[in-house]
């Protein structure tokens, strides 16, 4: 497969689309980046590195750190995670209050804000800082001791985080956080906003193509069984109330974030990360998407 080829043809072909769309503004300083700027790049569990347009320029990962936090979560509870996050797509937007209370506290899935809140809740129980055990998780997936998260997005969030600090006091109101709401709110802003480059998160997301085992390190990260649950999640999950026009559409299971990216996986045979800022109404990359829909239509390979 000429997966450079494809690569240049995608971004040649996105170039009326690129910028079409809104840049995520309700965290004021994610509105800096320029709305047309467009990168991408597929990594292969045998080390190949096929990129196109800014591949290297690191942007905030945003929810995509919520596939990396349950990841680690996951590792730490096993399925006890599931009596506390549930497995099911939400229906409605990734910051929706609107079930939590129907369904006493417990948020539909991990890739939903209320769930990733839950996630990161058990990660401050477990760590002293949870932020930094998630990049240093990222470093070691990666081989890139350079990655942080960026303080300004961080802070930036951190004024304007009441939504989520609605969800994380209404959980805490149904004893579903075990750990201070304010102490859960801010490790998840310091999280959503570590910075990677297209290549670096679809190097970080590699295990997931390769049966749990991360081919940077060698280091098996989740069993087999549990990859396939992770991988599931982000299709029926990833994209929010998307997932299913994205599936439709794609065909990987996929994680996305309002910082722009998407990265999704194709068993045995790659990552790929997308990144372009402007969002559609569901909050995901609209170039990003239409990308990776030319990807497995150029290719032919999806998972079905
Ligand atoms: N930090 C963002 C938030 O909580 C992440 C949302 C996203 O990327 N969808 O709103």
């Amino acid at each position: 497969m000429n997966y450079a080829q494809i690569l240049d043809q995608i971004h040649r072909d996105l170039q009326p689309y690129l910028g079409t769309g809104r840049v995520a503004d309700y965290i004021p300083e994610l509105a800096n980046v320029p709305a047309d700027s467009f990168g991408m790049a597929i990594v292969t569990p045998t080390g190949e590195v096929f990129r196109t347009g800014q591949a290297d320029t690191r942007f905030s990962i945003q929810s995509i750190s919520k596939l990396f936090a349950c990841t680690l979560a996951f590792r730490l509870l096993g399925d006890a995670l599931w009596e506390r996050v549930g497995r099911e797509p939400s229906g409605t937007a990734f910051n929706s209050l609107v079930q939590l209370e129907a369904e006493h506290g417990k948020p539909r899935n991990p890739f939903i804000n209320a769930g990733a809140l839950v996630v990161t809740d058990v990660l401050c129980r477990r760590f002293a800082h949870a932020e930094n055990a998630l990049v240093q998780f990222m470093q070691r997936l990666t081989g890139d001791p350079g990655i942080d998260y960026d303080l300004r997005v961080a802070q930036s969030e951190l004024r304007h985080a009441h939504r989520n600090r609605a969800m994380a006091h209404f959980m805490a109101s149904f004893g579903n956080l075990e750990m201070p709401p304010e102490s859960v709110v801010d490790a998840y802003c310091r999280q959503c906003a570590i910075s990677m480059s297209c290549v670096e998160v679809a190097r970080a997301a590699l295990f997931l193509s390769n049966g749990g085992i991360a081919p940077v390190s060698g280091e098996r990260i989740l069993d087999s069984s549990s990859t396939k649950r992770l991988s599931a999640l982000m299709l029926t999950c990833g994209t929010y109330d998307a997932a299913g026009d994205f599936v439709f559409r794609v065909g990987l299971p996929a994680k996305s974030g309002v910082g722009g990216g998407i990265v999704a996986v194709l068993p045995g045979e790659m990552a790929v990360c997308v990144w372009s800022p402007a969002l559609d109404s569901n909050g995901n990359s609209l170039a990003g998407v239409l990308a990776l829909e030319w990807l497995t239509t150029y290719t032919g390979q999806s998972i079905f």
